[in-house]
């Protein structure tokens, strides 16, 4: 499966988008938006600012939902 490494992350105060790459080994916890400064934090249940804001999940989360479709369909 391909695993998609960069995503819009779109700030929840200011509304500005900014196309992030992902780190594939770890997760982001904090972002500081290059607009307006306001810093992401993941919403509660998720545990990257990626999973929360941005159009794409982490590639770990890419990853697990891949596996749990796979596994739904056996
Ligand atoms: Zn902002």
């Amino acid at each position: 499966m391909a695993v998609v490494l960069r995503a819009v992350l779109t700030c929840p105060d200011c509304g500005a988008q900014t196309e992030e790459a992902m780190p594939t080994d770890a997760c982001r916890i904090q972002y500081e938006c290059l607009s307006c400064g306001f810093v992401l934090r993941p919403r509660p249940g998720d545990d990257c600012v990626f999973c929360s804001f941005a159009d794409t999940p982490c590639p770990p989360v890419q990853e697990a939902r891949a596996r749990e479709q796979a596994g739904t369909r056996e």
